[in-house]
């Protein structure tokens, strides 16, 4: 990457709009580790591994700072039945606030219990309300676009829903291929085999 800090807005030059890459080298870092990253074998700095584009606004309130815009993206993971790669869009409105470390950690104390079911809170519902720590002079969205990618994986990554699979015997794809493999038998279950269960 050319610059050291790509992600990080100075409070002095806001308000600002801006617009962040994230190249596909960088989304093969952060998502690094993910099973259903590494279980595609791609190499390091992979050109495939997906990309994003952030357009946000960005502008301070006191000892707060706020971004909002859009992030749109894409990424690749192994689909969890057959492992082919398996392209997933990212295309999330973004609205997030940035407030000192202390006043994160102290949230529960200082703030008054809000009524869990109460609707005439604020125009923005909490759930949408994501919060970073902020250390008053730059805003580092780092943490923000990483979310991004690491919140599109969804537990089972899925080519299609009626992906069969690989045969777990020979390692075929049966999407595209057939065996003759039979499931092995559960000893406990062959044992089992020749009794009549009740029904
Ligand atoms: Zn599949
Ligand atoms: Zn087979």
């Amino acid at each position: 990457m050319a610059k050291a800090m790509p992600y990080q807005v100075l409070v002095r030059d806001l308000p600002t709009h801006r617009r962040f890459e994230v190249p596909p080298a960088q989304v093969a870092e952060w998502l690094k580790g993910l099973p259903m990253r590494d279980a595609l074998g791609a190499p390091e700095d992979d050109p495939e591994a997906g990309q994003g584009v952030a357009e946000l606004d960005l502008y301070a309130d006191g000892a707060h700072a706020f971004a909002s815009g859009t992030f749109h993206g894409e990424l690749t993971v192994a689909c969890s039945r057959c492992i082919i790669p398996v392209k997933l869009a990212i295309d999330e409105k973004l609205r997030v606030t940035f407030m000192p470390r202390h006043e994160i950690a102290g949230e529960d104390d200082d703030e008054p219990a809000r009524d869990a079911d109460a609707d005439d809170g604020p125009e923005v519902a909490e759930d949408d309300l994501d919060v970073f720590p902020f250390d008053g002079e730059r805003i580092d969205l780092e943490p923000l676009f990483r979310e991004q990618f690491v919140l599109a994986v969804p537990f089972a990554p899925l080519c299609a829903e009626t992906c069969k699979g690989l045969c777990p015997q020979c390692g075929i794809d049966r999407n595209t291929a057939s065996c003759s493999c039979t499931p092995p038998i559960d000893p406990r279950l062959a044992a089992l085999k020749g009794l009549k269960i009740p029904s």
